[in-house]
């Protein structure tokens, strides 16, 4: 039996090729980043308030972060540290392949150069993979649903513009409780027929509900979080059924209150989270850090934290193949990861 935190189990988590596909890019940036470019504009910041905007209790708090966190991120440069940063993280931590999102909804309502961002930073990501010292990777342009499905459009039309540069999927982030699913359905229709794939957070501080609408209304092949689904048996079954996958960050759940929330809970722990319950249901579910620095956590560590919930290693072996099973890649990409895995037992 290995131990969740023993230097034998993480050196294996370690080696063990792993794929990182609920990934926020804008989330890895890093407090000692932050500094740089605060003193980069002339922005008056001390560490005491990074650590404390760094230090989250629940998902307004989050989004207020988010905000703060990606205004420092003001031209192409910036995102091209910010990639620097993040692709020497992946590599470190064994990750062969990372499906990366990228906050287009925000760059537009800043009035960036979405395309020239975007340009900046893939190409550090494929000098990092063409050298061996960074993962392979793929991009996702999410929108922010507060922001309404006008901007929503804007941001599927340049994922679209973008899709023979390694745009592959079109995404909804930001808060559920905002505006209704239904009104996005134009963006993700555009999306689809412009080839691209389909993502919704849903679920996640919203109720069940989100994730039947993601699945019916705008077609989600995939779900951001979607711990709701363990407040209804029914919509398990379904996920089970059509093999949807729900793309699982525990430590997010905690730093968001995402967890106490659906558990309707004051004092919700990782021990009742309900990982192993959608994977004992047969739910396709992969492992994903969201926003790793903002939430002080690794994908070795979100690892760690399934063992302590009760899952074995070899169900991490299933977990880890899921998320190359169902990655946005076609054959024989995909092919030659799954290759490089060790057989599930
Ligand atoms: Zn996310």
């Amino acid at each position: 039996m290995l131990v969740a935190s023993s230097p034998e189990t993480k050196l294996l988590l370690r080696k063990l090729p792993k794929a990182e596909i609920h990934l926020h890019l804008e989330g890895t940036l890093l407090p000692h980043r932050i500094m740089s470019l605060a003193q980069k504009y002339s922005v008056p910041v001390d560490w005491n308030e990074i650590h404390s905007r760094y230090s989250t209790r629940n998902f307004t708090q989050f989004l207020e972060l988010y905000k703060w966190a990606t205004s420092f991120l003001r031209e192409p440069e910036d995102y091209a540290f910010l990639a620097e940063d993040a692709a020497a993280a992946l590599h470190e931590e064994g990750i062969v392949y990372a499906e990366l999102t990228l906050s287009a909804g925000v760059m537009l309502l800043r009035k960036q150069n979405v395309t020239a961002n975007f340009t900046a930073l893939r190409d550090v990501f494929h000098h990092r993979a063409q050298s061996g010292t960074g993962p392979q990777v793929q991009f996702i342009f999410d929108a922010v649903r507060q922001f309404g499905p006008a901007p929503a459009m804007e941001v599927a039309r340049m994922a679209a513009d973008l899709r023979n540069a390694g745009v592959v999927a079109f995404g909804l982030g930001g808060d559920e409780l905002s505006v209704p699913l239904s009104e996005f359905h134009s963006a993700y229709s555009y999306a689809a027929e412009h080839g691209l794939h389909l993502l919704v957070h849903a679920g996640e501080t919203g109720g069940p509900e989100q994730i039947k609408d993601a699945i019916d209304i705008l077609h989600a092949e995939r779900i951001g979080h979607g711990i709701a689904a363990l407040r209804s048996t029914a919509l398990m079954n379904t996920l089970a059924e059509r093999k949807i996958p729900l793309e699982i960050c525990p430590t997010s759940n905690l730093r968001t209150n995402a967890l106490n929330i659906q558990l309707n809970s004051a004092t919700s722990d990782l021990s009742q989270h309900p990982l192993p319950r959608f994977f004992a249901h047969g739910i396709p579910v992969t492992l994903s850090t969201d926003d790793p620095a903002m939430f002080h956590t690794t994908l070795l560590e979100e690892y760690s934290a399934a063992l302590q919930m009760g899952l074995s290693f070899a169900n991490l072996l299933v977990i880890n193949r899921t998320a190359f099973e169902h990655a946005f890649l076609l054959d024989p990409a995909r092919q030659s990861f799954l290759a490089q895995l060790p057989p599930v037992l």
